[in-house]
């Protein structure tokens, strides 16, 4: 794996209010992959409750050496674009407008490569957080990637598009599921679904990695005889989810299911040495897992 470029921001850097300044100072990062590419765009940041991350007493310790000591994170969001000279595939679509002020930067990170929205061919997602989905439909309620074929895990898409959900989930995520209905309802005819284990595309297989919702996807890419693993939210940030990987998550939704898949994968990641994209790690999310004892180090590739 080779890092081939970072794409520096000035402009909308520029015409950001101090207060929501954004920690990203770049667009993008890029990597090669066999014959491929992969740019992963800036969306911004969130501005999450410290309760989000954890309230295990556990955990307290942890994100004090990490200097997390205040009432809030702002964890970056990083999309993902594979380009393999034929499919130009975005993985989610960022938050749009009406989630965070600090977040819906996609457009930017995609002027700042050159790259118009009519070229992205495949929208795939990993989950259906606001974060993630709600930058997908215009200000008409039409597709911003206009020309590509949706996807998302059957699961996934089954859990909120179930008119339902919105009373059966939790009291703090019934505005996900209202707002994750509304737009899949609006795009159901034009989203194709998939389970897991399967190649959706060429190189591109999905991976079932539940508890952070209920139909989470991670999706290994591989091109020649390299790979690379976008993990979505199955591992939400660069010090935790390493350091005690087994602790609950207060961004999962069963905490359990989410320790469980978190543990298997960073296994995985560590043991194969596979380079990941975290859509909320730091610096553009690519990286890797460094085995430490009975926990890990997250390795940016910077
Ligand atoms: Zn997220």
């Amino acid at each position: 794996m080779k890092v081939t470029r970072r794409t520096l921001l000035r402009s909308a850097l520029a015409v950001t209010a101090a207060s929501t300044l954004p920690r990203f100072s770049f667009a993008a990062q890029s990597l090669e992959l066999g014959t491929a590419r992969i740019d992963t765009l800036s969306d911004g940041n969130l501005v999450l409750p410290l309760s989000f991350v954890s309230d295990d007493p556990k955990a307290a310790p942890i994100l004090k050496d990490y200097g997390i000591t205040g009432p809030e994170v702002e964890p970056p969001c990083n999309l993902t674009l594979y380009r393999d000279g034929t499919n130009a595939v975005l993985f989610d679509v960022g938050a749009g407008p009406d989630f965070m002020p600090s977040a819906g930067k996609l457009q930017a990170a995609l002027d700042a490569l050159e790259i118009s929205r009519d070229d992205v061919t495949h929208v795939v997602f990993t989950h259906g957080h606001p974060d993630h989905l709600w930058g997908v439909l215009d200000d008409f309620d039409e597709a911003i990637f206009a020309n590509a074929q949706h996807l998302m895990g059957k699961t996934e898409f089954d859990f909120w598009i179930n008119p339902e959900t919105v009373n059966t989930i939790d009291s703090g995520r019934t505005t996900f599921a209202a707002g994750a209905l509304r737009r899949l309802q609006t795009l159901e005819d034009q989203i194709t679904t998939f389970g897991d284990g399967e190649e959706i595309l060429p190189g591109i297989a999905s991976r079932m990695t539940p508890g952070h919702t209920p139909g989470h996807m991670s999706f290994e890419i591989r091109n020649g005889n390299t790979s690379a693993l976008v993990t979505g939210d199955a591992i939400v940030n660069h010090y935790l989810a390493f350091a005690a990987p087994g602790l609950a998550a207060g961004s999962d939704q069963d905490p359990d299911l989410g320790a469980k898949t978190r543990v298997a994968l960073l296994d995985q990641i560590a043991s194969e040495k596979m380079p990941i994209i975290g859509f909320h790690l730091p610096e553009g999310g690519l990286g890797h897992a460094e085995r430490v004892g009975d926990a890990y180090r997250y390795v940016p590739e910077v």
